[in-house]
């Protein structure tokens, strides 16, 4: 997620001096479609598709691992807190020693 926000800053630093370049050069009409066009185009679509990718690459490790349900465990990052690691689909920082369950909403019956 943080590669995500990180990306989407360095498309705005690049994307907001071309536009400040462009607005000398194109007629001020077209110029605002011009910087609404291209921050869909340059820096949320561009987003939302990396958020597309994250979530169907972390999928199986977010919902399907002993980590999903640990108290320990970020998903927006997928960390483990506890031990500041990245645990994948074949290692598990705490080796399923130091497992918590996370707090369950038992109204909505979800984690
Ligand atoms: S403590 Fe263990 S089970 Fe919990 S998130 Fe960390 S590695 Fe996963």
């Amino acid at each position: 997620m943080g590669a995500i926000i990180f990306w989407g800053i360095i498309r705005t630093a690049i994307l907001i001096p071309v536009l400040w370049l462009l607005y000398g050069v194109i007629e001020y009409r077209y110029w605002w479609w011009l910087v609404i066009l291209s921050i869909y185009g340059v820096i949320i679509y561009p987003a939302t598709i990396q958020y597309r990718l994250f979530k169907e690459e972390n999928d199986e490790l977010i919902n399907n691992t002993l980590c999903s349900s640990c108290r320990y465990f970020d998903k927006s990052a997928i960390i483990c807190l506890k031990y500041d690691e990245h645990p994948t689909l074949k290692y598990l920082p705490c080796e399923g020693l130091d497992w918590e369950l996370k707090e369950y909403d038992y109204e909505e019956e979800k984690y």
